[in-house]
């Protein structure tokens, strides 16, 4: 569970003078998580640490690099870019607050500032930016299950298909499909086909407790999970266990020729990458693997490797 102290949004504020920090982190101090830098090299530093803050307050006139320079740095990195910056400083002609908003700043403040003024300032582009956030996480999440999508699972197959290729290490795919879920639709209802799928994207998410690997709903039915430096026997291990979550969940399936109850199939693939390979042809080999295990009777898995196979 979070703390209420995680919870709060987090200000990075960067001055070089201490009394100007005092200053606004009893400001703010209330209302959000503060972390302070007092100079351009210790705040990027600050950047390479995770969490991100929500929002920057950035001094300009500073003693190594000013507040400008950083500001572009923070604007030019894609891990920063959108972390929203204001400037808060004692510059206060038309132009240095013309250039604040040109080197991608979202607002402007001059010294001395009104209390009320800078909290609520603060408080609209917190706001904001979490608004932000959560657009962009629906972007890359299912509007049913809540879990990644389609989408999602694309971009990350392909980046760790990447990598594995560049330290040769193996990667493992597991493609899943509910058995007969035709019938269960037909018999029970689609809205009730809706709430079974909800219930198989929470299981197999909790199959998959490794924060490198991705579950996600692949189209329909089916779901995906991508086990990047998991090979043929750690990947067979991990379907066996989802298999059997999914069996002893006993979700009733009247109509289904295999169980009383919701089964899965499941096709696992797990490969070295070759140079020349591209990522479609290890959810090609996962899939092939998933058709011989409905071919073979539905609610088991089939394994390739190496383009041999075995089942379970
Ligand atoms: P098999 O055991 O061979 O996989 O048979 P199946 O009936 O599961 O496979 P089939 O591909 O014939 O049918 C898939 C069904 O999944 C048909 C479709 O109505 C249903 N389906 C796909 N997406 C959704 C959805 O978002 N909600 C609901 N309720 N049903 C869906
Ligand atoms: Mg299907
Ligand atoms: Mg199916």
């Amino acid at each position: 569970m979070l703390s209420e102290t995680d919870k709060k949004p987090k200000i990075l504020v960067v001055d070089d003078e201490k009394v100007n920090i005092d200053v606004l982190v009893g400001l703010l101090k209330p209302h959000y998580k503060l972390v302070t830098a007092k100079s351009g090299d210790k705040a990027l530093k600050r950047l390479e640490k995770l969490p991100l803050p929500d929002l920057i307050l950035l001094d300009i006139m500073m003693a190594d690099m000013d507040g400008y320079e950083l500001c572009r740095q923070i604007k030019e990195n894609v891990a920063t870019r959108d972390i929203p910056i204001i400037f808060v400083t004692g510059k206060t002609l038309e132009q240095d607050e013309a250039k604040g908003f040109e080197d991608g700043a979202v607002d402007y403040i001059t010294k001395p500032f009104s209390p009320t003024i800078v909290l609520a300032r603060v408080k609209t582009h917190v706001d904001l930016k979490k608004k932000s956030d959560k657009l962009k996480s629906y972007a890359v999440l299912d509007g049913l299950t809540g879990i990644p999508n389609r989408r999602r699972f694309d971009t990350f197959l392909h980046q760790e298909w990447e990598r594995s290729k560049r330290y040769g290490h193996v990667i493992s795919l597991l493609l899943m499909d509910i058995d007969f879920f035709k019938r269960y639709n037909d018999h029970y209802g689609h809205a009730e086909g809706d709430e079974c799928l909800k219930k198989m994207a929470r299981i197999i998410s909790q199959t998959m407790p490794r924060s490198i690997d991705l579950a996600a709903r692949y189209g329909g039915e089916e779901f995906v999970c991508v086990m990047p430096e998991t090979d043929s026997t750690g990947a067979k291990a991990a379907a066996q266990r989802a298999l059997e979550i999914v069996r002893e969940s006993k979700i009733p399936h009247a109509k289904s020729s295999v169980a009383k109850y919701v089964t899965i199939s499941i096709g696992v693939a797990s490969w070295v990458p070759t140079l020349d390979c591209q990522s479609l042809a290890l959810i090609e080999a996962a899939d092939k693997q998933l058709y011989r295990a409905k071919e073979k009777g539905r609610n088991q898995l089939c394994v390739e490797k190496n383009g041999f196979s075995s089942h379970g």
